[in-house]
């Protein structure tokens, strides 16, 4: 029998496939708008250059500017250039970086987006912005940073190395996972989040030994799709509040940060969330879930140790602190000293603890 549910779908328009940008003038007219601000990080510029050609007319300006965890500095040079071009939408190519750009502006100028991800970090696929002003990160949700239109285009996936293709993965799998024990947790996102991690848990060691591997690569994309799409129908729990505050208070790498956390957070959650991590079980068909994603991160090469990414160590006593600081849900009560311990292990790449 289906259990009682309730489920909140988020209304976009998906083009998927290779060689999708080629559409991209066609889905900017279709959103009514003719000058359209292009967004991209600085390594990127070159994808940003080939997608104002392929816009034409339809290009008002091109910022490439984008960068890690939204800094508002950075949003305010963007409007400035969306104003004094008389942009009316945007397109932004890129990582979550550029995507998140792309959704800053929207959230202070209502601009229709449309966003080309070229990881896996799935942000094109929820209502959800992350900013930082000086050393803090604030997230918030509203359905005005939702992109209208996200095109999938495999091809401009190819050109991501190994390693960022490992830790995006993970990053993506981290979105399916905390769904799975989120309060607002639905039977179609279950399907969803268990679908999505095996996709990934198959692709991404395909894709590190072959990075241009189109099947992995596909399959990789339409799962960082749908992992997104749990992201952003749920509320987020301790993996995600922690990589927020690590990535916005010491800068440390977003999808390499998601690695290394995400087995000791579900190792931690495991007594609390038996059928969701259990469900994570199935997915990476292993019998420990946070075993399986600790191995999973070492057979593709993502790093285990939060002193591999530049944590200080002198600093976990704050991050601990920040982690406690707000209340928000999480399957197992979030207790100061039991996150300072998760975080001394995560530290220094140890195995994921069994918790009672
Ligand atoms: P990123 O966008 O910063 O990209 C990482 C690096 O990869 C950059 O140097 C970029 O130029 C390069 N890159 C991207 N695609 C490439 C490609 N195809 N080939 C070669 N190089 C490529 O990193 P990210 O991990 O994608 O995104 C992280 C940001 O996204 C953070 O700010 C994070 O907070 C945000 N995010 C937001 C959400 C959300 O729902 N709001 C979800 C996930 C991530």
């Amino acid at each position: 029998m289906i259990p009682q549910f309730t489920d909140t779908g988020l209304p976009a328009r998906v083009v998927f496939g290779f060689g999708t940008l080629e559409r991209v003038g066609e889905e900017v007219r279709g959103l009514g708008c003719s000058r359209a601000l292009v967004i991209s990080g600085p390594n990127q510029r070159t994808a940003a250059c080939r997608l104002s050609a392929i816009l034409g007319a339809l290009c008002a300006g091109m910022c490439a500017e984008a960068a890690m965890h939204t800094p508002v500095e950075v949003t305010q040079r963007a409007l400035a250039l969306a104003h004094s071009t008389d942009a009316d939408c945007t397109v932004a190519i890129g990582g979550g970086s550029a995507i998140g750009l792309g959704k800053a502006i929207a959230l202070r100028t209502d601009f229709p987006q449309v966003a080309i991800p070229t990881t896996y970090a799935g942000s094109e696929a929820t209502p959800i912005l992350g900013e930082t002003d000086g050393a803090r990160k604030t997230t918030q949700r509203t359905l005005k940073v939702l992109p209208e239109v996200i095109i999938y285009d495999v091809d401009l996936t190819l050109s991501l190395p190994p390693s960022l293709s490992a830790t995006s993965g993970v990053n993506a799998i981290a979105h399916a996972v905390e769904a799975l024990y989120a309060n607002e947790v639905s039977p179609r996102i279950c399907l969803l989040a268990e679908h999505a991690i095996g996709l990934l848990c198959r692709a991404l060691p395909e894709m590190v030994q072959n990075s241009t591997n189109k099947d992995a690569r596909s399959n990789a994309l339409f799962a960082a799709w749908l992992c997104g799409g749990c992201l952003g129908s749920v509320g987020m729990a301790l993996h995600h509040k922690v990589c927020h505050l690590l990535g916005g208070s010491f800068k440390l790498p977003h999808a390499a940060t998601h690695a290394v956390i995400l087995p000791h957070v579900v190792a931690y959650n495991a007594s609390a969330a038996p059928a969701a991590v259990g469900c994570v079980a199935r997915a990476l068909d292993v019998e420990n879930a946070a075993e399986g994603l600790f191995e999973l991160n070492r057979r593709i090469g993502a790093p285990t140790a939060l002193r591999e990414i530049g944590m200080p160590e002198g600093e976990l006593d704050k991050a601990a602190d920040l982690a406690v600081q707000d209340s928000y849900w999480n399957p197992r009560p979030i207790e100061r000293e039991s996150i300072r311990t998760l975080l001394g292990d995560a530290y220094r790449g140890q195995r994921p603890r069994l918790w009672k």
